[in-house]
């Protein structure tokens, strides 16, 4: 389609998209915004873009940093707003209308980028300037700008011949096409399915559960009933405190069969396309798996040491697993049960043996953990971290009713950010937890502000009470806010270094490392308060839950490494290798020795973060060589003797919350810290350690 017939050269504009936003902060007018002006925005975007990109690649003067790398990061301003509106709705309020322009869109997106990724012209342009990088009189920010852009476009295949190009290019529209499958998949699955709770099938669960459900009932239009969704939010505590087996079972094998049910929304037979592509694309650029290729550009470097870190960590944590296994079952056979412990029982009877040891259940917290007060908690944390403010704003157009933003403003009190919350479950939203941003951080033309969101899954308190998060809920808001921060707190010249733009493997880092700060005794004192009657979390429930926190660690971690491994393994071994899906997940389980009883944190077809993208394929580990990082980096807080030691924060923000992909991840951590991470420490946190099992 042409420019002239996607939009009328003389018709003033009406399309909200493509003028400039006279909202407060040049906000996204959302109440504006309508499916049908997606394309022809996206349409102008993509012409604008390559004009642009034309203007680079055939500038007559000789290429330097300025007219080639600056004007890089000057193009395509209309594509990445009209996009992050986009793929805003398209992951927390999405629409028929919406996931049908999602489908046709990841085409004509592929088709867009490929020719300027390959385009040999320009490659050619950033590799002169690559190639004498050292004489061109650079600042820190610009050498790692040049060497980034280069490898990004190396790394695309822009110095390959013409028809490896050509079969790159098709690979690259097909696997966005099928990404966009994997994820609708997925959603439509959890759409279809729930479960309607009579009186007689709540044994065990919670008023503030049950509240849940019935606001999720309503969202659905099935007020006055209460019901249970496929959210993690919701099968997790089921699967915790649900007396009724049979039920466990029914909801355990629908949340574990998500995008594996035979049906029209089946994942097998893309995930098997999808590696087959990714290791034909692998291969073109000159590697032999594409875990060698998605590797090669993180802080881990091979498969061999991802495997080196997880199998390090896999011994004692299936260890562990299989001792709490033994106990488990005896606590069954204790009661007077005769079956074997199945996946569904795990949460239950390792909740009751909690409870009985600890004296502790999270039930018992939850009351404690008021939304409002954990997200007042979280920003308390920054303004005493980082001296930032937080004053919630009413004028801000947003996507939903229940977005909330407020305004961040700095030490001085000048405006730093804008940070949407959008904190509960709905159909129209995709399940999980992330940070993105509407806007990034950058000071290439003049400062600009970003606008951060936060989207999470929590439960609805229903009939006007409050919403009452679980201890990982809690965990989740602190997790988000941290990426949140890293966001708001850039502090880059240019806008593809700002932030999160950092290497998979170290981009958990300021995520983990601020969860540490939500389970410290110091915050949960003052923020967690009692919902009806305000009284502060009692001490000695407090002591229960942080020395619960430790409890079933084997479990949580067996869970996510199995998962990891399973990624890597897809990644590294050939594709033909996967081709029933099934039965390559149950020989890789297998050969590591899975308990049967625990189930991975994500199965294959359900595995977001390795199909839906490609940002965790091969890199799921990345949680995990992060929190090596994020379980040291607390150390030099508590070192300090203060977990808000100023000088300890200014480092921390000076070194990783602010600098973005400015710099290289391993200077910016010793930066920091003033040594390597120590990777014990996450043995340790996680009570893996030997001196933790003797305690
Ligand atoms: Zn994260």
């Amino acid at each position: 389609m042409s420019e002239t017939s996607a939009v009328s050269p003389e018709a003033p504009e009406t399309n909200p998209l493509l003028i400039a936003w006279q909202t407060p902060h040049r906000t996204p007018p959302f109440a504006e915004i309508t499916p049908e002006h997606f394309m022809p925005a996206f349409e102008r975007a993509f012409v604008d873009h390559a004009a642009e990109i034309a203007a680079i690649t055939h500038d007559p003067s000789v290429p330097d940093f300025d007219n080639t790398i600056t004007a890089l990061e000057r193009s395509g301003k209309l594509l990445t707003k009209v996009s992050s509106v986009f793929y805003d709705l398209v992951s927390a309020h999405s629409n028929p209308a919406i996931l049908a322009i999602d489908t046709d869109l990841s085409l004509r997106m592929a088709r867009h980028w490929n020719p300027i990724m390959m385009n040999a012209v320009l490659f050619g342009r950033i590799a002169m300037l690559h190639e004498k990088r050292k004489e061109l009189d650079l600042t820190g920010e610009q050498m790692r700008l040049l060497e980034r852009t280069y490898t990004r476009f190396h790394r695309a295949g822009a110095g390959l011949s013409e028809e490896a190009k050509a079969r790159m290019a098709e690979i690259n529209e097909r696997l966005a096409h099928l990404g966009t499958s994997f994820s609708h998949h997925l959603l439509a699955d959890e759409q279809e399915w729930f479960l309607e709770l009579g009186e007689d099938d709540r044994a065990g669960l919670s008023d503030t559960f049950i509240t849940s459900a019935k606001a999720a009932a309503e969202e659905r239009g099935l007020a006055g009933k209460a019901i249970l969704t496929l959210s993690r939010s919701f099968v997790e505590p089921f699967l915790k405190t649900s007396e009724r087996r049979d039920l466990r079972e029914k909801v355990f094998k629908a949340f574990t069969a998500r995008g594996d049910n035979g049906n029209a929304n089946d994942n097998n037979a893309v995930i098997v396309e999808i590696l087959a592509l990714r290791e034909e694309a692998a291969k073109l650029l000159g590697f032999p798996t594409y875990a060698g290729y998605r590797l090669e550009d993180t802080m881990a470097k091979t498969p061999e040491a991802v495997r080196g870190l997880l199998e390090r960590v896999w011994k004692p944590a299936r260890a562990r697993a299989l001792a709490d296994r033994d106990e488990l079952q005896a606590l069954i056979a204790k009661e007077g049960g005769n079956f074997p412990l199945a996946p569904w029982d795990w949460r239950y009877y390792a909740e009751k043996l909690r409870q009985a040891k600890a004296n502790f259940d999270d039930s018992a917290i939850k009351p404690y953990l008021v939304l409002d007060h954990m997200i007042e908690a979280a920003f308390d944390c920054a303004t005493r971290l980082f001296g930032i403010t937080f004053a919630e704003r009413k004028d801000i157009p947003v996507w939903h009713p229940d977005v909330r933003v407020w305004e961040v403003r700095d030490r001085d009190g000048r405006h730093q950010a804008l940070f949407y919350g959008d904190y509960f479950a709905r159909s129209s939203k995709r399940s999980g937890a992330w940070m993105s941003s509407l806007r990034d951080q950058q000071k290439l033309d003049g400062d600009v502000a970003p606008l951060i969101l936060n989207i999470c899954n929590f439960s609805k308190g229903a009939d006007g009470q409050p919403s009452l998060l679980s201890p990982d809920d809690a965990r989740t808001l602190f997790h988000e806010f941290g990426h949140a921060l890293h966001g708001m707190l850039s502090n880059v010249v240019y806008p593809s270094l700002a932030g999160t733009s950092v290497f998979t493997d170290f981009v958990e880092l300021p995520s983990q490392l601020y969860e540490h700060w939500q389970e410290r005794p110091e915050v949960l004192q003052r923020f967690a308060r009692h919902y009806q009657t305000g009284e502060p979390l009692p001490e000695d429930l407090l002591k229960r839950f942080l020395a619960a926190r430790k409890f079933n660690q084997g479990f949580a971690t067996v869970e996510f490494i199995s998962s990891a491994l399973i990624d890597l393994e897809f990644h590294s071994q050939p594709a033909s290798a996967s081709r029933n899906v099934r039965a390559f997940e149950q020989a890789e389980l297998k050969k590591i020795g899975m308990p049967e009883e625990i189930a991975m944190r994500h199965r294959p077809q359900q595995f977001g973060h390795i199909f839906s993208g490609d940002y965790y394929a091969a890199g799921y580990y990345s949680y995990m060589w992060s929190e090596v990082m994020d379980a040291d980096a607390f150390g030099a807080f508590e070192e300090a003797g203060d977990i808000f030691d100023p000088a300890t924060a200014k480092r921390l923000h000076d070194n990783i919350y602010s600098t973005g992909g400015s710099v290289d991840p391993e200077a910016a951590y010793v930066a920091f810290r003033g040594r390597e991470p120590e990777p014990d420490a996450l043995l340790r946190r996680r009570g893996l350690s030997d001196s933790a099992e003797a305690a």
